[in-house]
This record gives C-alpha cells, structure tokens and sequence, in this order.
C-alpha cells in the first residue's frame, strides 16, 4: 500500500485495494481512505498528527535524535547512509514525531511513528524520543498516546535497540504507577520488538482498521511453519476476535474516540505523586565487586579473537547446559512449577523453587534439549504465550513471597506460529518487560547459551545481566538479519560479525553486566565446571542487592535500562 502513496504535486493516485484511479484531493479529503473499497492507506506522521490533534495544538518535543551508529553497522551500505537518505525521503530527523498536543481540548503527550523511515523501526534515538514523551506527560500529568507503525526493533543497531523495548516499558509503568491514562494506537503494519513492548502494554489499545498486528511477521512463519496462513491473520479483525485489542475502529473516528478516552481517562481521581519517584531520582553509580572485575577481565582476551560466528555455533552446541541441567547442578532443591493458570503449560520455559548456598530463589528459563527428541519437545527453547505467562506468574509468585528471581535465558526467539500469534505473543511479551520494570524483588538474568531477541529479553530485564562467555545475544538471528539485509542467508557469517552479539562486545556497551567464564573448550566439555562458575556469578552478584529497599532496586533497574538511549542533549530533566 505505501508504493502507491503518491507525491503531492501528483493530482490522481490508483488504490491499492481496489486499482480505482481516485482525484488526489478527494482522497485526501478522506482522510487518505479509499472511498470505493474503504482501504486506508499509510499515513506518515505528520499527516497522521494534523488528522488527529486539534489545529495549531501540536507543539513537538525540543529534543532531536543524535546521529548514533551504536556498533559500526556496515551491511552492503553503510547504516549512517541508510540513516541520510531516509531523512532526506521523509523530512523526517528519525522515525517517531514526539510532542504535546490537544485532541478536543484535552492535553495529552503523543509519540507518532512513520514506517517510512526505515520501516519504523525501533532505535536507540526513537526509543529515547519515546521515552522522553512519556517522561514529558507523567511531568504534565496528561494521557500519553502512542501512534505504532513499525517493522520492529533496528537490527542495525543490534541489541542495543532491543534495550528500548525495556527502557519505553518502564515509562510506560511509570505512568501505570502515577495513574496516567496510556492508549496505543496500532496501525499497518505493527511488528516485531514495537508489537512486543509499548504497542500492546498500555491500558487501551486500539487498531485502527486495516492495521495488521503480531511478533513474527507472516513471511517468518510461513517460511518456519510451512503452512499457508489463515484469512485474516494478524488483521485487526482477527486481533478483536482473540481479545488482543479493545477496539477496532475506522480512521474517520479514530480521533472522536481518543477524545472520548482522554475525557474519560481525565475524570478518574489522579493518585498521589509519590509514584514518580524513579524519573526524578540522582544517577546512581555502577557497582562493581572486586570478584565481577576480575573475572570479567579474566576471559576478555580470548574473546576477542573469536570470530562471532564460532560463538553462535558454540552457544548453539546440543551438548551446552539447559536450564533443567544448571537447576540440578548449580542449584539445590529444585521444586518445579507447571502452568500458566490461563489453559497451558508450555515445556520451552521451566521454572520453580530452588536453593542457592540454603537461600530460597525463583528460578526461571529456556529450556531446550540435548537430543533431537528432546529439543522438538520443547519446542527448541521457543516460548509461546502461555511460556511467556506462567514466566510471568512464577515472577509475580516470587515478589509476593519475597523471594529473588534468577533466569537462565537460552532460546533461539519467541515461538513463530500461528497459535502463538493467535493467543497474544506479543502483548505476553510486552507484559513480561513491563513486569520485569517493577518487580520489587532482585532480578539476576544469565544469558546461558543463545539470547534471541524479544522473547530472551522477557525474562532478561535484570539489575544484573550476566552472560557466559559463549553465548550470544541478538536483536535477530544472524541467518534473519543475512536474509534482510544481504543478498542472501549465506552471509550470516558477515552478519554474526555486523550485529555485535558475543559477550564482550556487550559487555563494553553495557548490555551485559558481567562475563561468566566458560571452562578451556566450552561449557559442553565440562558441564560441571560450567555450573560452578554459574553458580559463582549468580551468587556474587545476587547478594549485593539482597538487602536493598524494594523501591531502590526498582530505581536501580529502571536506570539501569534508561541509559540506552540517544538523543542530542536537550531538557533531560525527566531522564534522570
Ligand atoms: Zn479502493
């Protein structure tokens, strides 16, 4: 439907839907809506924003996004030049408008994505842009809206875009917390790491019709399944019929019905102030133990030599440790618990009760398998909706008993089926990281073999993120991002490389608190001394945050996520 968003000095323009050749200022008129066949065709954000706010309300946010290449990204073109001609396509500084606006005289803080720049993705400056715009209405103590059209997270940009997921989420909770009306407004097409945060865990979501919705993308999971996919898949009909958004509504009314939820959002009594406590509390400095220092300098320098793509096999290897195996080795008394209490139970996510040196914890991780049998009943480590929410029930569990969370993350992503689409993933992912921004207990994520983007990042939102020295940890597989950006799969080596995804690259940009030390030939040669280091790690790096006030490790974390963002310095008087 984009191709044929025609330039405005053009005076006709074909539909997409129906091929009608349609006078550009009729269509225009309606609001960009065939009025043949109904079609609504994409919007990019500022037409979005004049059809929404009231005239002149619109004033946008001072802060403009940093020219930032996090990792050095070079594909067959280099990302800054991705970066220039998408400015220059869009007249756009990045793929978000951020500002403050009215909508029937109610004052409300509005972020408005447009795929056009880059398919909409989510990078560290849109995530920050974002953020700021939630910091902004919990400041004003006004609605926040959030306008979604995005493929999903920048893989240019690697993990450290997967980070925003975690950083909007928290500001997103932020507002939860103070009491603030948050509304998401999804529209074609909404995907991927955008799909799996802020677009499905606001209090109100609503599809505008015509927009598709879900994690993985129809390709993905047809490629993956091998199926042919239902009618309607991921359509906002379909998304209405499986309860995963309030309501679908055509563009002509999309903007009477904000204004009908801003007022109603406005009459409910506003609670105290306390909770925005986090946005406004000093920096507070890392906190290194002797013990994290050394080892982490211990294994910098073979690291280093290792190509990326040894690494991937090496955290893929079928002999590698799962998370059943370190429960029986690293921990003690494992009890485990089944069932996310909605209908299922899903064997790639385990999770239960457990020691640690006679200290009761929450454990919770991937599971996959060292045989073929096994790993196909566990779906290869792939968590489905009901993975992702018994995770989130064992979570909750934990915090109302008191009790320390540790998770051993090791999958390859969230499950790429049908069913998994059809009962929620993202919206069960997105509640994971948002949860995970509010646990009043500690939180110690071990990333143990592979780390695949938005399904790892559900239950690696930490006060501590450790990772084995062979593991990885990936905004996307490096064959999917060879697929994308490359001629073809063949080049996921050079991917692998481009994506920055072993332990000590992240480690230097912060994603990764701490290398845990892997023995001479890896993990899968010796099992037991792999255990032991994990267990060393977690305990060293749990009991620092064992005596801390739930409300400081809470500010902890958030501030812990907040600073992956980038933007040229503005106000950031709500950043910190
Ligand atoms: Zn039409």
């Amino acid at each position: 439907m984009t191709a044929t968003a025609p330039r405005e000095e053009q005076l006709w323009s074909r539909c997409a839907g129906c091929a009608t050749l349609l006078y550009r200022k009729r269509l225009r008129r309606n609001l960009d809506v065939c009025p043949e066949c109904g079609v609504h065709s994409r919007l990019g954000a500022p037409d979005r924003l004049r059809q929404l706010v009231d005239p002149d309300s619109f004033r946008p946010l001072p802060d403009d996004p940093a020219d930032v290449d996090p990792i050095g990204f070079v594909d067959v073109v280099p990302y800054p030049h991705r970066l220039t001609a998408a400015r220059t396509g869009t007249g756009l500084a990045e793929a978000v408008l951020c500002g403050t606006a009215t909508l029937g005289g109610h004052p409300a803080a509005l972020a408005v994505m447009d795929f056009r720049f880059l398919g909409g993705s989510l990078g560290c400056a849109v995530g920050e842009l974002i953020t700021r715009a939630a910091e902004r209405a919990l400041e004003e103590r006004v609605p926040l809206i959030l306008v979604t059209a995005s493929g999903g997270a920048r893989m240019q940009e690697g993990v450290l875009s997967l980070m925003q997921m975690a950083t909007v989420s928290q500001a997103v909770a932020a507002l939860r917390e103070a009491g603030l009306l948050t509304v998401s407004v999804l529209t074609d097409p909404t995907y991927g790491g955008v799909a799996a945060s802020f677009a499905t865990n606001t209090d109100v979501v609503v599809a505008e019709s015509g927009a598709r919705m879900g994690f993985a993308g129809p390709r993905v999971i047809r490629q993956v399944t091998g199926r042919a996919l239902p009618d309607g898949f991921q359509t906002a009909d379909f998304l209405l019929r499986h309860g995963q958004v309030d309501m679908v509504v055509p563009r002509r009314a999309l903007r009477g019905r904000l204004v009908a939820l801003l007022a109603a959002g406005r009459a409910g009594r506003p609670r105290p102030a306390e909770a925005a406590a986090p946005a406004t509390s000093p920096p507070v400095p890392r906190q290194p133990t002797p013990h994290t220092t050394a080892t982490a300098t211990a294994v910098d320098p073979p690291a280093e030599v290792a190509d990326p793509w040894a690494t991937v096999r090496l955290a893929r290897h079928p002999g590698r440790p799962t998370t059943l195996d370190y429960l029986e080795s690293a921990f003690d008394g494992f009890v485990e618990l089944h069932g996310d209490r909605l209908g299922g139970d899903c064997p790639a996510v385990v999770g239960g009760l457990a020691r640690l040196d006679g200290r009761p914890l929450m454990v919770i991780g991937h599971q996959k398998g060292h045989t073929t049998a096994e790993l196909v009943a566990r779906n290869f480590g792939m968590a489905s909706p009901a993975g992702h929410r018994k995770a989130l029930r064992l979570m909750r569990l934990a915090a109302r008993l008191g009790l320390p969370v540790v998770t051993l993350v090791d999958t390859p992503g969230a499950d790429p089926g049908v069913g998994a689409e059809e009962q929620g993933q993202a919206a069960a992912i997105a509640e994971n990281i948002l949860a995970l921004t509010v646990l009043p207990t500690p939180v110690v994520a071990v990333i143990t073999g592979e780390g695949g983007s938005g399904g790892a990042l559900a239950l690696a939102v930490a006060d501590r993120v450790l990772m084995l020295q062979h593991a990885v940890y990936s905004v996307i597989s490096p064959e999917g991002c060879a697929a994308i950006l490359w001629p073809d799969r063949s080049a996921a080596p050079q991917a692998a490389r481009a994506l920055r995804l072993t332990a000590p690259d992240l480690h230097r940009l912060g994603v990764v608190d701490e290398i845990v030390p892997e023995p001479a030939d890896a993990a899968h040669a010796d099992p037991d001394a792999a255990a032991t280091a994990l267990r060393d790690a977690v305990r060293a790096n749990l009991s620092p945050l064992l005596d801390l006030p739930p409300a400081t490790l809470v500010r902890r974390r958030r501030q812990r996520f907040r600073r992956f963002g980038a933007a040229r310095a503005g106000n950031r008087a709500g950043a910190r």
